[in-house]
């Protein structure tokens, strides 16, 4: 189940993008505005929803903190539970943690150590707004198989292509993006 053309562009024309933020030479993608569109917004949940209700899921996990939103409400209209995958120093009970490299210097993600303890090997899907560098979403499916579950996909609403952000992450986990940004 992929998108339409139409369904593409009206979630491509929804995300704006702003020049030098949060650095110069960055063109950040900024998802407020396609919330903000109740027809992006629909459109979006909706093909979420259409690919991701066959594949007997028993979490979604969302990245903090754009990544929550979709994640969130996705979990909601499939039935199933919901997983925040958070930066380090954030969750309140035991976690595992997973570091990974930035740019300068290193960032770490962490997740609840009983989250998917309801559920044996419970599929997981995994989402976050966007990859770039994939380094934040690579340490993210590491931590959901850490954590006893599988991570059966990763999904992003744009994928920064130009970057060959998905290739580590394919190596152990499919990837799926509705916008591409070549
Ligand atoms: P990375 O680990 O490099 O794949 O970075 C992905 C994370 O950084 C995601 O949580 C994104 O929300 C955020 N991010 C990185 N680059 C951008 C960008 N150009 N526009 C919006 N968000 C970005």
């Amino acid at each position: 189940m992929t998108l339409s053309n139409t369904e593409r562009r009206i979630i491509e024309n929804s995300i704006r993008d702003i020049k030098d933020f949060p650095k110069q030479g960055i063109v950040f993608k900024d998802i407020t505005t396609l919330l903000n569109d109740k027809e992006a917004y629909g459109v979006t949940m909706n093909h979420l929803y259409q690919r991701y209700k066959e594949y007997n899921l028993d979490f979604v996990a969302g990245i903090d903190a754009r990544g929550f939103i979709f994640a969130a409400a996705l979990a909601q209209m499939l039935g199933v539970g919901f997983v925040p995958i958070r930066k380090k120093g954030k969750l309140p009970y035991t976690t595992i943690g997973e570091k990974y490299s930035l740019e300068y210097g290193v960032d770490e993600v962490e997740i609840h150590i009983d989250a998917f303890s309801k559920i044996p090997s419970a599929r997981v899907l995994l989402i976050d707004d966007l990859i770039a560098t994939g380094g934040t979403a690579n340490a993210s499916a590491k931590l959901i198989n850490q954590a006893g579950a599988t991570c059966v996909e990763a999904c992003f609403i744009v994928a920064l292509s130009f970057l060959n952000a998905q290739e580590e992450l394919r190596k152990t986990t499919p990837t799926y993006s509705l916008i591409e940004v070549k």
